[in-house]
């Protein structure tokens, strides 16, 4: 038998904690994972591109465990009533091969991107940042707003959409919320909304180079976490903002971002650091005040192998709705895998899982 998280469970363990409490943790778990980083089997993801969209597989292994992803990325979707983004994952021991937890990465993909954001914000916006302008209000805004309110202090969310119903689906949910001091406006464009903010996050699904921001939209000292740029021919930052002297970028996994970050636009000689230098402090988020910083985020195989080793386990911890699944054989011979379909097969016996 295999663990299995779906909706209802991930909805139940996220509960039990709360949103930003969840989000911090598993910021720990995926910070703890690139102090390890010279321990990961890594690779730029496999990506199936269509003209509607791409299905990426994302896989990571530290020799222990092994994870991967199934995401797919379809800006369209949202027209017929479908999410542009969903993804599930397993987890494997690397000892047998034999998956161990089967998961939901939809709602985890929030949670965890969200958290991916305020690790690396939390090094490179100025310490007194407050106000942040939030670009792109559908799926992933809720999570993204949680985040940096719980984790870097944001005081007041400045929100835009082109769609102005999102908009007020972030601004309804929000106010459901009730997170403390926090003031959210609505603003009439992108222009407006970034005027004042010490971060920028954008996170609008556009599958061609947009410009989300332009250079005089960016003021000195601000910090930008493009999260919405990550395929090829799929940007937010137009060009000039990279070319800037005073700029400074962190990626995640260099070979996967010069192909799908906002880094693609500039040549493979473009200077970045990687997350993982960041947050051992073996690089500065920030060269000063007035210094622009961009966490130019794609989303890396490593924070989804953080994210379903935290699920496992604490789907081990909580009670409530835990399930298994048949999804494996389990035999008294393993040889003997045809005696499941023999006329009369023979009951499957429960197998304990691996711990985590
Ligand atoms: P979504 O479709 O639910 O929301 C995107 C929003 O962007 C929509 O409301 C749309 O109206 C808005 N938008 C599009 N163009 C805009 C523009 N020019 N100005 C302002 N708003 C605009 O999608 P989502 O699930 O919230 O994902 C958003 C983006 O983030 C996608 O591109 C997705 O691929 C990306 N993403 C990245 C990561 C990562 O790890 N970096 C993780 C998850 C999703």
């Amino acid at each position: 038998m295999v663990d299995f998280i779906g909706i209802e469970r991930i909805q139940e363990l996220v509960a039990r904690r709360g949103v930003a409490r969840f989000i911090e943790e598993l910021a720990g778990e995926i910070e703890a994972d690139f102090l390890r980083w010279g321990v990961f089997d890594k690779s730029p993801r496999h990506a199936t591109h269509s003209p509607l969209g791409v299905i990426e597989l994302m896989p990571a292994s530290d020799g222990r465990l092994y994870a991967f992803k199934y995401v797919n990325g379809h800006p369209k979707n949202t027209a017929v009533g479908l999410l542009t983004v969903t993804a599930f994952g397993v987890l494997a021991d690397v000892q047998t091969g034999y998956p161990l937890l089967l998961a939901e990465l939809t709602l985890t993909t929030a949670l965890r991107t969200a958290a991916t954001s305020a690790l690396a914000a939390r090094r490179m916006a100025r310490p007194d940042s407050r106000v942040m302008a939030l670009i792109g209000n559908g799926a992933q805004s809720e999570f993204q707003t949680i985040a940096f309110h719980h984790m870097l202090g944001i005081r007041e969310v400045r929100l835009y959409d082109t769609d102005a119903g999102a908009s007020a689906k972030l601004e309804h949910n929000l106010a459901r919320l009730q997170l403390p001091d926090l003031r959210v406006l609505r603003c009439g464009s992108s222009a407006e909304a970034v005027q004042g903010a010490d971060i920028v996050t954008t996170v609008t699904a556009d599958k061609r180079n947009a410009t989300i921001l332009t250079p005089p939209m960016i003021s000195a000292g601000m910090h930008l976490n493009a999260v919405g740029g990550d395929c090829p021919g799929k940007t937010e930052l137009h060009p000039d903002i990279l070319r800037r002297a005073d700029v400074r970028v962190v990626v995640e996994y260099e070979p996967q971002s010069r192909i799908e970050g906002e880094i693609q636009q500039m040549g493979a000689a473009f200077p970045v650091i990687e997350l993982a230098a960041l947050l051992a402090g073996q690089a500065p988020g920030r060269g000063g005040d007035r210094e622009v910083t961009i966490f130019d985020s794609v989303g890396f195989a490593l924070e989804d192998f953080s994210s379903l080793r935290y699920l496992l386990r604490i789907h081990h911890e909580e009670r409530g709705a835990q399930q298994q699944i048949d999804l494996l054989p389990d035999l008294d011979d393993p040889k003997d895998l045809f005696a499941l379909l023999l006329p009369e097969p023979r009951k499957l016996a429960a197998r304990p899982g691996v711990a985590a």
